[in-house]
């Protein structure tokens, strides 16, 4: 369901895709928590299983509420096809497995989720695929780094913790002219606010555990793109290894997806603000956030987003005993290195989030020891700022 085609608004298909409503003429969408289904006959089954009648079979390959949820994400991400999976590190897996084979090579911004790191080069290379890392931004590095077996080029953007922003359509742009598939993680800004395969990128990635839930419930993920390489190949990957979404959390995140551009909006505002009164606080060194107008790629993200996201880092003047006395002294916010929940949450990236990741590797995407991150919730801003102002002020 894309754009051009349907002509239903994007808060319309947040809340209106996906439901077959079943006899009982149900105005809610139902959950359905089996494990399989049953068929008319033994013909009927056989016809099934051969893949001559579409149709379910079994909770692993498909199931109702998942379905109403994937066809709700694709339409979102403006994408053929949807898949979901267990979480979001269960999404990026399926990609990898669906669509490269032993002896390819990836080509990733070195600024991802710790995690995606460490699948990269623990696991994926034991399997003999090599991934080289590059600078988000610098397209020429991007450029450098591709090899004759590069398959994907993977990112991030905004980016975690530091918020750069990539420049989605020059890479797509590359990643076409050599042979490979540009996989975008779109979890920071959700459909709501970027879209990157309107950009060229081919395949969209989620941590439904994020913002699509947005409420701290749920961990699950989901693959959006076209139907040949989502529909065919990954899901190939999930009915037969089994990263499989629950029914239940599937009927959390559809639920999720019909607030999505309200939350994420409201996200940006109260996050915009806590970034301009970190930025003109004095114990502040440095603020990174794509709203403010000093973040070297404002003008583009801009363009490619339609606000500027909930997550604000910063730098405090000091080190890692400051950064940690800092978050020892708010009592709202969470201790916790979730994001995308109502609730703000507060993280030190550098001993949390990205603490599994060598030295090296921190300190050349510029994770310093007096690093914070904010993923800002829903709660009213002057609350958070009190909060965060105790500790900065003293
Ligand atoms: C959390 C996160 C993931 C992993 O998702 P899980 O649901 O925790 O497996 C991947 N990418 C980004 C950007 C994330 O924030």
């Amino acid at each position: 369901m894309t754009d051009d085609i349907n002509p239903l608004h994007f808060d319309t298909l947040a809340i209106r895709t996906g439901h077959q409503r079943t006899a009982e003429g149900e105005h809610g969408e139902p959950i359905f928590p089996t494990s399989s289904f049953v068929f008319k006959s033994a013909a009927e089954a056989a016809a099934r299983f051969s893949g001559e009648q579409p149709g379910n079979i079994y909770a692993r390959f498909t199931n109702p509420t998942v379905r109403n949820f994937e066809q709700r994400l694709a339409a979102l991400e403006g994408g053929e096809s949807c898949v979901a999976t267990a979480s979001g590190m269960a999404a990026i897996l399926s990609v990898c497995l669906g669509l490269l084979k032993a002896g390819d090579h990836i080509v990733s911004s070195r600024s991802i989720f710790g995690t995606t790191t460490i699948l990269f080069e623990r696991y994926l290379g034991k399997f003999g695929v090599e991934t080289s890392f590059v600078d988000l931004t610098d397209v020429r590095a991007w450029e450098q780094a591709l090899k004759p077996n590069t398959r994907l080029l993977f990112l991030e953007t905004p980016s975690n913790p530091l918020t750069e922003v990539a420049d989605i359509k020059a890479l797509a742009d590359l990643a076409h002219a050599h042979d490979c598939l540009l996989v975008v993680d779109n979890c920071f800004c959700t459909p709501a606010l970027q879209k990157p395969l309107q950009f060229g990128a081919d395949i969209i990635i989620h941590s439904a555990t994020k913002y699509l839930d947005g409420q701290g419930r749920i961990i699950g993920g989901a693959v959006v793109g076209d139907k040949e390489k989502v529909g065919t190949d990954i899901h190939g990957v999930i009915r037969t290894a089994g990263p499989s979404m629950s029914p239940f959390n599937a009927w959390v995140a559809l639920k999720g997806l019909e607030t999505l551009s309200l939350r994420m909006n409201a996200h940006s505002r109260n996050a915009a603000e806590l970034a301009s009164f970190l930025n003109a606080h004095p114990q502040v060194e440095q603020v990174y956030y794509p709203g403010l107008e000093s973040h070297p790629q404002y003008d583009l993200a801009k363009v490619q987003q339609s606000a500027s996201g909930g997550i604000v880092s910063f730098q405090i003047k000091g080190d890692k005993e400051q950064a940690w006395k800092l978050i020892d002294e708010t009592r709202l916010l969470s201790i916790t290195a979730n994001l995308g929940d109502t609730k703000t949450t507060i993280t030190h990236p550098a001993t949390t989030t990205h603490g599994r990741l060598s030295e090296e590797h921190r300190s050349a995407v510029g994770i310093t020891d007096n690093l914070i991150r904010i993923a800002v919730g829903l709660e009213d801003i002057e609350d958070i700022k009190k909060d965060l102002a105790r500790g900065l002020d003293s």
